[in-house]
């Protein structure tokens, strides 16, 4: 294999699709996400067979009586209704959703739920167990705690020490990373709160709004409990600016119960750099003597699937994946094997795990941290309290909680394995590279944040009619100069591409607008501008590199 280069993916040459690679793709397409009725019998089912069909066939049914009455239906019917298996409301509703089957599907960081999970989450509705209580969810309990340890050896924990649940989306998973901190900080606060405490948390600028929501759901006063820490250019957190806080923040005598670090950021997939904000937080507690130590908690949500790359054979290469994406992969090792020193993970199945809706893992590296979230013991008291233990019961923000994610994430990992998985990471990123490549050949587009080597392309279109090129306008505006002719100029570039965008009507590929995809310089009080522009996320297993270049040939003809 060529020498690469840390830009091979501007090489059309180092973008091309190896026939082992395309082959290993086909065949896991074939056998997860084809809905074969021969591999897969819930698609024998008539009603279903047709929906999956008409997704298939980007067939979107329009009935006006039943587009009608979805917009009016306010009684339940009063007489029994003879046996229909699927009311015609719910197949047309069913079948009017958005269609992530769809090649050209390539929004956010959704994804089309494989094969084995649909069928692991049916199994789930039809057992019914509930994860509150061991009584009540039998081995749906040590399934659960398969899971567990199966993502504890992903990332790098010791299985013996770690534990973790399912929850609700990878909100809750945040959720509970602050609270984590915040019991750990100050473990008397679960009776009696926290107002009259000296703290801080802190997070990042690029961090999921979810930060946000939580903190405010908590209490926070997040203009002065709350420190964004500042992003490099990438939308890395800034370790150093990060440093500088915490000291600041101890010596105000103000305590840190958590810090929120992102594995993967929504829009940029900017990853944050775990280890070396570890190494600092090792360096406050030993120069401070805390009696605590602040709380590490990543929101991988979506970044975790980089995971499956963590042992990859890089030098045999075994799927045959391609030189620039094998380079970028390559580049991010040292982070993805720095995840491993978390306290607590946010994992995301229903995004790049190609699960359905909701399937998302807390992972804790050490089980005695749950202890911290127990509450008095005499609230449960409809509980046995021999049983109480063996389930997280007084430590969840919940009562009760859906095996769905565990049953539907486990049929994932059990069929697809570490190559099936591999193998879907490795097209997603091999399609990115392969469009931050075309993109990069026209002088009036620019790829941002190129280097963050994920499944999320993000760019920017400027007016062909000036002279200058795009990469010199991004940077000009970067700069952040406080005249007036400067924001009239950021304006009108961002109104082009708006308008270019959105006169596109997302043909070949439906991309999103972002409104905040770099940043500009910070200025002396630490503020900056938000730029925006336009992402595509390659997580779909059914995009083509044709998909690809139409999108692109049309961007530009
Ligand atoms: C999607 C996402 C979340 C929120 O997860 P939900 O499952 O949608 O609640 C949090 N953080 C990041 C980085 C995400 O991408």
């Amino acid at each position: 294999m060529d020498k690469v280069t840390s830009h091979s993916w501007l090489d059309e040459k180092h973008n091309r699709l190896s026939a082992r690679f395309a082959e290993r793709h086909q065949s896991v397409l074939r056998q997860f996400f084809a809905r074969d009725p021969n591999l897969w019998p819930l698609y024998k089912i008539k009603e279903i067979k047709e929906l999956v069909n008409s997704k298939k066939n980007l067939f979107t049914p329009y009935n006006l009586a039943l587009r009608h009455r979805i917009s009016s239906e306010s009684v339940i019917p009063h007489q029994v209704n003879p046996l229909v298996r699927f009311d015609p409301l719910a197949l047309y509703a069913a079948a009017t959703t958005k269609n992530w089957d769809d090649p050209a599907s390539v929004e956010n960081v959704i994804s089309t739920p494989c094969d084995p999970a649909i069928h692991g989450a049916m199994l789930a509705t039809i057992a019914n167990p509930n994860l509150v209580y061991s009584e009540y969810a039998g081995n749906a309990t040590e399934l659960e705690k398969v899971v567990v340890r199966q993502m504890a050896n992903l990332v790098g924990y010791n299985t013996a020490d770690a534990t973790g649940l399912f929850t609700q989306g990878g909100t809750f998973c945040n959720l509970y990373g602050y609270l984590l901190g915040l019991r750990k900080c100050f473990p008397e606060s679960v009776m009696h709160g926290f107002r009259d405490k000296q703290f801080a948390f802190i997070n990042s600028q690029a961090g999921h709004y979810s930060n946000m929501t939580n903190l405010s759901l908590l209490g926070v006063n997040i203009e002065e409990q709350l420190i964004r820490v500042r992003l490099r250019e990438n939308n890395q957190i800034d370790v150093q600016d990060l440093a500088k806080q915490l000291d600041k923040c101890l010596q105000e005598g103000k305590a840190i119960p958590t810090i929120l670090l992102t594995f993967g950021t929504t829009d940029t997939f900017a990853i944050d750099d775990v280890a070396e904000v570890y190494l600092t937080r090792e360096r406050i507690c030993r120069q401070y003597a805390l009696s605590y130590r602040p709380h590490i908690h990543v929101d991988a949500a979506v970044g975790w699937s980089l995971l499956f790359f963590r042992d990859y054979d890089f030098a045999q290469n075994p799927l045959g994946i391609n030189s620039a994406t094998l380079d970028g992969i390559e580049g991010h090792a040292s982070l993805i094997n720095g995840l491993r020193f978390a306290d607590s993970i946010s994992i995301d199945f229903q995004k790049w795990g190609y699960v359905p809706y909701t399937s998302s893992l807390l992972l804790v590296k050490k089980r005695q941290d749950m202890e911290f979230l127990k509450q008095d013991p005499n609230y449960f008291s409809y509980f046995e309290p021999q049983q109480r233990d063996n389930t997280h019961l007084q430590a969840t923000i919940e009562c009760s909680r859906s095996a769905v994610g565990v049953f539907s994430a486990y049929s994932a990992l059990a069929s697809m394995g570490f190559e099936g998985y591999q193998t879907l990471v490795a097209h997603g990123l091999q399609n990115a590279n392969y469009m931050r490549c075309l993109l990069s050949q026209w002088p009036n587009c620019y790829v941002v944040s190129g280097e963050n080597q994920g499944p999320c392309v993000t760019f920017r279109l400027y007016n062909p009619q000036l002279k200058e090129s795009a990469r010199a306008q991004f940077y000009r505006e970067r700069r952040l100069i406080k005249q007036k002719a400067y924001m009239e100029n950021i304006v009108s570039s961002a109104t082009f591409h708006r308008n270019h965008f959105l006169s596109r009507q997302r043909r070949e590929l439906k991309t999103n607008w972002i409104t905040s995809m770099a940043r500009t310089n910070y200025d002396e009080q630490g503020r900056c501008l938000f730029l925006p522009g336009e992402k595509a996320v390659f997580l779909n297993p059914n995009t083509r590199r044709s998909d690809i270049e139409a999108f692109v040939h049309g961007l530009f003809s």
